[in-house]
């Protein structure tokens, strides 16, 4: 028994279409399901039908709001290729945005903090010449998908397994961190696909400044004279997480924007 491409990609992409999902995933999920490139699906005509029914998984998966990347099991970011699982929060395009303000500054010795996949470590240790970038998480099961992505783009990041700066021991020219940040009250209002990553990497308590308050109270114990706080910041967050800054002593507070014009990173200086 053998199925015809075109007539599967037909039924998919109405599916998809009916649940607000992008129809392009149709032909990718495909070529996942049956190991081939998009290019090569093109020349492909008909499946097995053991090949189907691995489309067919995938395709309700999509369906009941598991996010692609998950299905797929990797993101690209910053031009790198990602692992991703259920574990770990999946990259954001948002996220370059405070990649790209940590590599200006051109600071040698960083310390990521809230790490996940390890995307925003890895692409330091990958961009910046002569970087020594340490990586923090508390979820042992986020650090393992970490040093596979580590090891998977050629970069040396040191992981530790730690509740915050519990476990931190070094002075640190940069500490970055993309934390939970989303107020406990609208994590129900979040697209089901979101509602399906982790929650523990998305809960930034009653306010959503949790994590910021905590860090930015600790960071100035590990950071050396002059040293960068940088957070990427929920787009309604700015204000608030400038106070939490200016009043742990940090100052030269510069907010950044996003592709969309929003406030995404907010970056001050240990005084
Ligand atoms: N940017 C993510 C979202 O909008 C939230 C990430 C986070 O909490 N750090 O879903």
């Amino acid at each position: 028994m053998v199925k015809n491409i075109k007539e599967i990609l037909l039924e998919a992409r109405h599916a998809l279409k009916e649940k607000n999902i992008d129809e392009r995933e149709a032909r990718l999920l495909l070529a996942f399901s049956l190991n081939v490139s998009k290019e090569e699906l093109v020349l492909k005509e008909t499946c097995t039908l053991r090949e189907y029914d691995k489309f067919m998984k995938s395709l309700h998966k999509r369906i009941s709001g598991i996010p692609y990347a998950y299905i797929v099991g990797h993101k690209e970011f910053m031009k790198l290729d990602f692992e991703v699982n259920k574990n770990v929060l999946i990259p954001r395009e948002d996220t370059e945005v405070l990649v790209q303000e940590v590599l200006k500054l051109k600071r040698k010795k960083i310390l990521d903090m809230c790490t996940g996949s390890g995307c925003i470590a890895i692409s330091l240790a990958k961009y910046l010449e002569g970087s020594i970038v340490d990586a923090v998480d508390i979820s042992e099961r986020a650090l393992t998908i970490a040093k596979v992505n580590a090891k998977k783009n050629g970069v040396a990041v040191n992981f530790i397994k730690s509740n915050l700066f519990e476990e931190v021991e070094e002075k640190y020219d940069v500490i970055v961190s993309n934390p939970p940040y989303i107020r406990t009250e609208d994590l129900d209002t979040l697209q089901i696909e979101v509602k399906n990553e982790p929650l523990k990497a998305l809960d930034g308590g009653k306010t959503g400044l949790y994590f910021y308050q905590k860090i930015t109270r600790e960071a100035p114990k590990f950071l050396k004279e002059n040293g960068l706080l940088l957070f990427e910041i929920g787009y309604d967050q700015a204000d608030e997480v400038k106070k939490i800054m200016e009043k742990n002593e940090f100052t030269q507070i510069e907010i950044i924007q996003d592709l969309s014009g929003n406030n995404r990173v907010i970056k001050g200086e240990k005084s």
